[in-house]
């Protein structure tokens, strides 16, 4: 008989870590990651500054802060 309770007493707490861990994780998903959670933010490919992707010039696929940055390029290249 004390068997049966410990199985059942098993069978509850992985029911509850499952619960848990569906809870968590859909908690995680309802979150968006903070850089994202204000829109689009893109970051300079010369200084590395944050600004709205409207505002940023793109060019190959990267973003500029200003006209001059977008001449400048990339820092790194
Ligand atoms: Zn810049």
């Amino acid at each position: 008989m004390t068997k049966l309770i410990l199985i059942a007493v098993g069978v509850l707490v992985i029911f509850w870590l499952l619960r848990r861990a569906l809870a968590g994780a859909r908690k995680g998903d309802d979150a968006p990651p903070p850089g994202e959670a204000k829109g689009d933010l893109v970051s300079c490919a010369h200084c590395g500054v944050n600004l709205p992707k409207a505002e940023a010039r793109s060019a190959g696929g990267r973003h500029y802060c200003s006209e001059e940055h977008w001449r400048a390029g990339p820092r790194d290249g």
